[in-house]
């Protein structure tokens, strides 16, 4: 039986996932044994004319980004987004908060002309997209597990609780309590809560849980001390898109 063919493909992005997905070392040795890598720019100069599996970094933000995306859709049988950029639009995203003829001009100055933009899109409002792999950087432990799942045939497992279930069961200091801003109550977990697990808050880079009650959470920062203006902008961050209008 042939070995699935997989491909990595970079869009609007700073390319800190696909280094990221280079920094799994063994346990990318050893899923190098079950598939064929047939293009992936930062470590190849090979191509191919489909896939089995497509995974993609960064957003959608030029028509560019839009006829390619869609080619490889057509050429794919699995794509996966990788990373906050390509799942939710990630800090990218806060281009839409601006006027676009003043974002062009700020970046390009007088060659804004040659750089045609739109706004920054998440690649599921483009294409279909199959699975997601979340953060900035993506976790690497859940592109693992999303990975070796459609590699196995299996529908990977989707994290929807809050980054708070994970930081309680590790025991962790409330960073709230210390004075600290942060988003676990409303952010999917899947990522070990790594931050508050050093002493750091949670800044939403894995995107908004599906079921929020986004009021709720702003009064419930607001009880910490937080103004509902800061709450929204941090929230923005990550999750401009997702939050579409929301204050
Ligand atoms: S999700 Fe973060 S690390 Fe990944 S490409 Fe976007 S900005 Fe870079
Ligand atoms: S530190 Fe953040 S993630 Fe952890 S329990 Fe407090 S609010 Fe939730
Ligand atoms: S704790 Fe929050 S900011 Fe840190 S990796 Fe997890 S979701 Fe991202």
């Amino acid at each position: 039986m042939s070995k699935p063919k997989v491909a990595f493909f970079d869009f609007t992005s700073c390319e800190g996932c696909q280094l990221n997905k280079l920094n799994l070392e063994n346990d990318l040795l050893a899923l190098l044994e079950h598939i064929d890598i047939v293009e992936f720019r930062e470590a190849i100069d090979d191509k191919a004319e489909s896939y089995d599996v497509a995974f993609i970094e960064g957003s959608i933000s030029t028509p560019a980004c839009v006829e390619r995306i869609h080619d490889i859709r057509r050429r794919t049988k699995i794509l996966v987004a990788l990373g906050a950029c390509a799942v939710q639009g990630g800090v990218n995203a806060m281009k839409n908060l601006h006027n676009a003829d003043w974002v062009k001009e700020t970046v390009y100055g007088e060659n804004k002309y040659l750089f045609p933009s739109i706004p920054v899109q998440p690649v599921s409002a483009v294409v279909k997209v199959d699975y997601e792999v979340r953060g900035c950087p993506m976790t690497t432990q859940e592109f693992l597990h999303v990975f070796k799942s459609i590699v196995m045939g299996r529908k990977p497992e989707i994290i929807d609780h809050a980054v708070c279930v994970e930081c309680k069961l590790k025991e962790n200091e409330c960073v709230l309590d210390k004075g600290m801003f942060c988003l676990g109550p409303v952010t999917r977990a899947g990522c070990e809560a790594v931050c508050p697990s050093v002493g750091q808050y949670c800044t939403g880079c894995r995107g908004i849980i599906s079921n929020l009650n986004i009021k709720g959470a702003v009064e419930m920062l607001k009880k910490y001390g937080f103004s509902e203006n800061e709450a929204y902008k941090r929230l923005k961050m990550y999750n401009t898109i997702t939050l579409n209008g929301n204050n």
